[in-house]
């Protein structure tokens, strides 16, 4: 008995944790959840029954008034009542029309792990997917010129493809897919070898440096990337973080033609401090003939929820189905990716 309740108040403390990153709630908040429920783990069930009645639970390492209310809740068998506001607050707002796009979708072509600067492992990250009712999900962490995401290494990325093989039986029909965010280098240029990305079922290439550059050198760089045979997507083409920095400036033309050209598909990242590419440049990406694809850019599993953000954006500019590319299955997907 005191086993059930002990597991009902670590998967409560869990699922808090999982709808703290859904609501894009503080780093801070996250980790109180996740300390709380490593003490709850290490703590002997009948223990915490004890405190709990006592009211002493907050005498236990990493316990604050919020979490141990929520972990007497969980071990009378009831649904703690700070969860059931925070299901309800961090619910992901969509338009009838974004949720039809969303019903088409079938998994989410960019997401991180702890390997680089997510806050799970590839496992969680999968099962959330897969719980989500996703057929695939791609493993995008970052390349090794991003030191401050903690990009990966050649090395560290073989030993990531390593992971991803020995879970894919586990996770079967689930499929686990490997990929890279891969950086677009000042001169154009990519941040790993071409035989890695060879290798890759999916690449995202995105600028994080210099994005202030000059236009035109800016148009350059990126048109450069999205030509390479080995760039499947262009992520998050604007940089554009809402309320806190601007859109880096290129000629959308150019840099869509390209696009069109080369059969590299525009990323609709659905972050919400993100949600790029503006409108307009949806518009002009569309007059060129760019296929799309809606992904997350999900560092923790509650992340992976966010695919409404940009299924709104699809919806609006009316972007057709059949041009985003994760209406399609993992093989068609994949086919895709392979005949770039
Ligand atoms: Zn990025
Ligand atoms: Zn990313």
């Amino acid at each position: 008995m005191g086993g059930v309740s002990k597991d009902a108040a670590v998967a409560a403390l869990e699922r808090a944790v999982y709808l703290l990153d859904r609501g894009h709630e503080p780093g801070f908040r996250v980790q109180a959840f996740l300390r709380a429920a490593e003490t709850v783990r290490a703590t002997d069930a009948a223990e915490l029954v004890e405190r709990a009645a006592a009211g002493t639970l907050t005498d236990l390492e990493h316990v604050g008034d919020t979490t141990a209310a929520v972990i007497t809740e969980a071990l009378q068998g009831r649904t703690p009542s700070y969860l059931r506001a925070l299901e309800e607050r961090t619910r992901v707002p969509v338009t009838p029309e974004g949720a039809a796009v969303r019903a088409l979708l079938r998994g989410d072509c960019h997401s991180h792990t702890r390997w680089s600067d997510g806050g799970a492992s590839v496992e969680a990250m999968a099962r959330a997917a897969a719980a989500l009712g996703h057929e695939y999900l791609v493993i995008t962490d970052h390349s090794p010129r991003l030191t401050v995401a903690h990009g990966l290494t050649r090395e560290r990325l073989v030993r990531q493809l390593d992971e991803i093989d020995r879970l894919r039986p586990e996770l079967a029909p689930f499929r686990l897919l490997t990929g890279i965010e891969v950086d677009i280098l000042e001169d154009g240029s990519l941040d790993a070898d071409p035989d890695i990305l060879e290798r890759l079922d999916l690449v995202v290439a995105s600028v994080h440096s210099k994005l202030r550059m000059d236009p035109q050198r800016m148009t350059e760089r990126m048109v450069l990337a999205v030509a390479s045979p080995h760039v499947d997507v262009l992520g998050h083409c604007t940089g554009r973080l809402i309320g806190k920095r601007p859109a880096s400036s290129f000629d959308p033309d150019y840099v869509f033609a390209a696009c069109a050209r080369f059969g590299t598909a525009v990323e609709i990242n659905c972050r919400p401090e993100r949600r790029d590419p503006p409108d307009e440049l949806v518009q002009i990406a569309l007059s060129h003939g760019c296929e799309f694809v809606i992904s997350t850019d999900a560092h923790a599993p509650g992340q992976l929820e966010w695919q409404p953000y940009g299924c709104d954006i699809a919806a609006r500019n009316r972007v057709p189905p059949d041009r985003i590319v994760n209406t399609r299955s993992a093989a068609d997907l994949t086919a895709w990716t392979a005949t770039k």
